[in-house]
């Protein structure tokens, strides 16, 4: 999974572009940068390998999210609907728009389950956004009908699927936006960094204002540009933007890597009969980051999970007792400890997320477990690694 296995003289060079200008800006000086639009070309070169029209770069992952809400015009009092298996960042950005998270189960792709998503829809649900955990896709499909037929906005968090497809077309582009992050543990980093992505000219305009205090960037003199709207500050600093540059050169060499090193841990897997794996809606598209797996019960998972952590096969994920990627260890949001009031309590009514049962997800995520793929293991590691694997297994009796 990530990118900074890669890092190497591409990223230096790109960087040193900037540090020789020393325009660190991404907006204007345009005599003293040389000709070096680092977080320009980084947009341009993501919107042509995700095959999509438009693409704004931003400071983080999170960034994204919160730019998408407010472009797509989710804010105080909507709902929105979100998966219990997801970087917390996903409800953070929510909360800070105002929304109200609303919980759907997740089915065994590990993302957001339609039928699920179906049954929570109210008067107030105003989005849908499914996360693309773990390297592969929701069955999104069925979700976009689901978000068309009750007319929702469909915003994807594809943070961990950057080059995951499904039929052909990219993690990201089948909803009104789809947002991205470079952070260090992506699939490629630029330290930090992030992207929305859509094919909608007047949702990309909002969002490029948005993300820097409404300026509409018309014209050649920043201090005279229009300001449509109020926004923030999530601009990327050149020096990010060049390394991620950098780093989207390297994509395709990355998914292929991870691609063969998944095949053939799973492979060896494959001969256990109580392992099933993860369910991919379309195989061809895993962008292969992680290999998920499920055993037949919490109990059998636990003590396969330590038994991984005593054999030394480390990168291996327990996300049941995660910190950060499952609702059940979150209590600072179960019991919304915020610095100050949020939005949402200003409501009548809201979710008492204590109480909050989600029994299927419990189910699948007591009996996951994810394995991270590496690009920089050697055959030699890769198979001494697998052996191990196996043999843990074994001894597991299953
Ligand atoms: C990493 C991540 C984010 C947030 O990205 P940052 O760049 O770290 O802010 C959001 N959602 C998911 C699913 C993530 O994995």
């Amino acid at each position: 999974m990530p990118g900074f296995e890669v890092f190497g003289d591409e990223e230096r060079k790109e960087v040193r572009d900037v540090l020789d200008t020393g325009v660190l800006f991404r907006y204007g000086f345009d005599q003293a940068r040389q000709g070096h639009w680092k977080a320009k070309t980084f947009e341009l070169e993501l919107a042509k390998r995700m095959g999509v029209n438009h693409c704004h770069l931003c400071s983080s992952g999170t960034a994204a999210l919160s730019i998408a809400l407010a472009a797509c015009g989710v804010g105080a009092g909507d709902e929105v609907i979100v998966p219990p298996f997801t970087f917390i960042a996903t409800i953070e950005a929510v909360l800070s728009a105002g929304g109200i998270p609303v919980f759907a189960e997740i089915d065994d792709t590990l993302c957001l389950d339609p039928e699920s998503v179906k049954n929570v829809i109210t008067p107030q649900t105003k989005a849908v956004i499914p996360v693309h955990m773990c390297g592969s896709m929701a069955q999104i499909d069925t979700i976009k009908t689901i978000c068309k037929q009750n007319d929702l906005i469909l915003i994807e968090d594809a943070c961990q699927s950057l080059g995951a497809t499904f039929k052909g077309r990219a993690a990201g582009t089948f909803g009104h936006m789809g947002c991205f992050s470079f952070d260090p543990v992506k699939t490629i980093t630029c330290g930090e960094g992030g992207a929305v992505v859509t094919n909608d000219k007047k949702l990309y305009i909002a969002a490029d204002a948005y993300a820097d205090h409404g300026h509409d960037h018309i014209g050649s003199d920043r201090g005279l540009e229009g300001h449509p709207v109020l926004g923030v500050n999530f601009r990327i600093s050149e020096l990010n933007a060049a390394v991620g540059v950098a780093q989207l050169n390297k994509l395709d060499f990355i998914i292929d890597k991870q691609r063969k090193h998944k095949k053939i841990i799973k492979d060896a897997l494959a001969q256990f009969s109580k392992i099933t794996f993860r369910k991919i809606p379309d195989e061809k598209g895993d962008s292969a980051t992680f290999l998920s797996f499920f055993l037949p019960d919490e109990s059998k998972t636990r003590k396969a999970a330590a038994a991984f952590g005593h054999a030394g096969i480390d990168a291996c994920f327990y996300w049941y007792d995660n910190n950060w990627h499952y609702i059940r260890q979150w209590d600072h949001f179960k019991k919304l400890k915020s610095l100050a009031k949020l939005p949402l309590q200003l409501l009548e009514s809201y979710p008492d997320y204590e109480a909050l049962k989600l029994p299927r997800s419990d189910d699948i995520m007591s009996r996951t477990i994810s394995m991270l793929i590496k690009l920089s293991w050697t055959d030699e590691e890769l198979s001494r690694r697998t052996e191990k694997i196996v043999d843990v297994i074994k001894k597991s009796g299953l």
